[in-house]
């Protein structure tokens, strides 16, 4: 399989080549060249396979020679150890749950997976790699955790100082080893902008080989299909169309949910739910795609102004809107509206969301008094208690902290002060 660069100035890569690059060099996202859907044998037979047997179909085609098969099966099993549980809220309406991974987000399955690549890619060439990661609190504890030990790359987050939960930050700054963190004085923007230079940098470029590890990366974005295979595995048996609604930020999720349905997955329609970053439901009205500068909301993790995956879609489309409006509805919601929905939530189904799922649940719950007699499945992204401050304000609870974080808060932070770009140059040229 081979990669092109959607700004079709560079040449194709390989999976591989893709993986490693992070993003073409005329700084176009890479895509696959060729969707082939699966067999209808295997379609029809989901509900008899394992969920690592469905992934290896559904992925091998995008790896193609860069993996032995044995490898990938492999790879596969390491990074779906957990499970992702369909929970019922009401009459065809179901959470599910991708929160049960070490970081309680479900940014952990493609961090798992790019991490389990890139390592397998070091052990046939030898080359160290160094991972520069911006974060806004979950990409950097999943970047963190996924990579954490695994030989040959260096993983360097930068995070705004003060700016995530507790539980974030400890999350990424008490691991050591080949994981560091660099505490930025600014916002998440302002972080962004630091990785964005670095890796135009030439001094740092000739000296060390970075990439990235958002959903940019072709190894992070396309294991997220798994998700909505599973979620259609477990919900197939109501015998209903089924829908899902994406809670949705930089779009990562969304985009890889089209490609399971490119693969033959008969997803009825997705729902492309956000918060005050609206950009993607107001194209979908208006037929303009103008993005805004980010705007700060309690659904943190989905705070992007100018979604980096749109593009994406836009290409499975072929940039037709009409095509794209019959496949994906575009609702935004406003932090009062998730709040109150996580307390209308508690109290009528006792069900505890985290304010990203609520903003998933709300698009559904709007979306249904449409359209009936269909199953919607929202995405619940982050367990409640790593947005525990804004969670238990709201609903008057104390929330229980899954086993796994009971030895987080002893653990010591380390991290590095960053105030500007100059300071995270001269730590990548001497690490
Ligand atoms: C990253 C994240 C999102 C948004 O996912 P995208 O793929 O960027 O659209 C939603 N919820 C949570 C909890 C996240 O961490």
């Amino acid at each position: 399989m081979l990669y092109d660069s959607l700004n079709h100035l560079s040449k194709s890569e390989t999976f591989k080549n893709a993986v490693l690059k992070g993003i073409a060099p005329d700084k176009g996202l890479f895509f696959p060249r060729q969707i082939i859907p699966l067999k209808q044998k295997i379609l029809n037979e989901l509900s008899k396979l394992h969920i690592h047997e469905i992934a290896f179909e559904a992925i091998q085609q995008f790896i193609g020679n860069c993996i032995p098969k044995r490898k990938l099966k492999n790879i596969i099993e390491e990074t779906l150890c957990f499970d992702f549980p369909l929970v019922k809220l009401d009459k065809d309406i179901y959470s599910l749950e991708l929160f049960h991974g070490p970081t309680l987000a479900f940014k952990d399955v493609g961090a798992r997976f790019m991490a389990r690549c890139v390592e397998y890619f070091n052990e046939i060439e030898n080359e160290n790699i160094t991972i520069l990661v911006a974060t806004s609190g979950d990409t950097g504890a999943a970047v963190a955790d996924g990579f954490y030990n695994i030989s040959g790359v260096n993983v360097v987050i930068l995070y705004p100082k003060n700016k995530i939960s507790i539980i974030q930050e400890k999350q990424m700054t008490t691991l050591g080893k080949n994981i560091t963190a660099l505490e930025v004085d600014g916002v998440f923007d302002d972080c962004q902008e630091m990785v964005k230079k670095a890796f135009l940098d030439p001094q740092i470029i000739q000296k060390i080989r970075l990439t990235s590890a958002n959903s940019i990366n072709v190894a992070r974005w396309l294991p997220q299909m798994f998700y909505y295979f599973s979620g259609y595995v477990s919900a197939s048996k109501f015998g209903l169309p089924i829908n899902f609604s994406v809670p949705s930020g930089n779009f990562g999720n969304l985009c890889a949910g089209l490609i399971a349905k490119k693969l033959g997955l008969p997803i009825n329609h997705f729902l492309a739910c956000t918060n005050a970053n609206d950009s993607v439901p107001r194209y979908l009205d208006s037929g303009i795609f103008q993005p805004n500068k980010t705007i700060q909301t309690i659904s943190n993790a989905m705070d992007v102004g100018n979604p980096s995956n749109f593009i994406r879609i836009q290409k499975i489309f072929n940039n037709d809107i009409h095509k794209l409006k019959k496949n994906i509805s575009g609702y935004s919601f406003s932090d009062s509206e998730t709040k109150s929905h996580i307390k209308k939530t508690y109290k009528k189904s006792n069900y505890i969301l985290d304010p990203h799922g609520a903003i998933g649940l709300l698009g559904l719950q709007k979306h249904s008094k449409i359209i009936q007699n269909e199953t919607g499945i929202f995405l619940e992204t982050a367990h409640p208690c790593k947005f525990s401050d804004i969670v238990e304000s709201n609903i008057n609870i104390k929330l229980d902290f899954p086993n796994k974080l009971n030895n987080i808060f002893k653990r010591e932070k380390k991290s590095i002060k960053i105030s500007n770009y100059s300071e995270v140059k001269e730590f990548l040229l001497k690490s």
